[in-house]
């Protein structure tokens, strides 16, 4: 569901990611882990369309970045979605519910059975009685799971999630592991995740792979060296 092949990436002259191979099958639950500032959330951005990279290729469900439109299909929870201020004028069942557009088209009306997708979602994620507070009122967590609800309710096949447990009590993150797990099981879910905490993730993912730095790189200033990707 996501290849990438060969890809380096530099912001501006520092060169973050080199030689990066990593292939997603259908169905597969990956854990992506490694230090702060190594480069996950770039390389989640980069597989997703939103920085360009400066060499090797990008593929999503088999289809070229570039030419990928098919953007329902995943759905993306990024490393800071859940920093509402209170004056955030949208209930969570809106944010929720915003997470259709792409699927219904920017300007279409919700249907009331989009509406009832939205509200099995919402439960599913143990949200049900927060479903009319305002975003911005939330808690931190809460607003975090408002987000992978929001991220899951367009039904799609790969799930994108960057850090999606920080600041997210125990229980609830026990309940995000357990929906993950029926979504895998019930509908072959692709799962690509980022984490820092993978001793609680390992048992629900199929493969970890960690961002390390290249050993064969010119100079040697370690902080400089870019990022590759290796198993385990
Ligand atoms: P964390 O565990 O802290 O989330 P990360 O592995 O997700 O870290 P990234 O956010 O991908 O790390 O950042 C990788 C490197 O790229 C860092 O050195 C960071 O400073 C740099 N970087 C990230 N975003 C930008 C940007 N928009 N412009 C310039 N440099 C950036
Ligand atoms: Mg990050």
């Amino acid at each position: 569901v996501l290849k990438m092949d060969d890809v380096d990436f530099s912001f501006g002259e520092q060169k973050v990611l080199e030689g990066i191979d990593l292939n997603l099958l259908p169905g597969e639950r990956m854990a992506l882990v490694g230090p702060n500032g190594s480069g996950k959330s770039t390389l989640l951005k980069l597989a997703l369309g939103a920085y360009r990279p400066d060499r090797g290729r990008i593929f999503l469900f088999n289809t070229p970045l570039r030419q990928f439109r098919d953007w329902s299909r995943i759905g993306y929870v990024s490393q800071k979605a859940n920093s509402f201020n209170q004056a955030f004028p949208a209930t969570l069942r809106e944010v929720v519910a915003s997470g259709l557009y792409g699927k219904l088209g920017l300007f279409r009306w919700m249907k009331e059975r989009d509406w009832h997708r939205v509200d099995a979602v919402i439960e599913q994620a143990g949200l049900a009685e927060l479903a009319h507070r305002n975003i911005g009122e939330l808690s931190g967590g809460q607003q975090q799971r408002a987000f992978v609800a929001r991220a899951l309710v367009g039904d799609p096949d790969l799930l994108v999630l960057d850090e999606p447990t920080v600041g997210v009590d125990a229980p609830s993150v026990d309940h995000l592991f357990r929906l993950l797990a029926d979504l895998h099981r019930e509908k072959g879910i692709s799962l690509l995740l980022v984490t820092h905490d993978i001793e609680t993730a390992k048992p629900y993912v199929d493969r970890v792979v960690r961002l390390n730095r290249r050993i064969a790189f010119p100079g040697n200033d370690e902080k400089r060296k870019p990022m590759q990707v290796v198993e385990g």
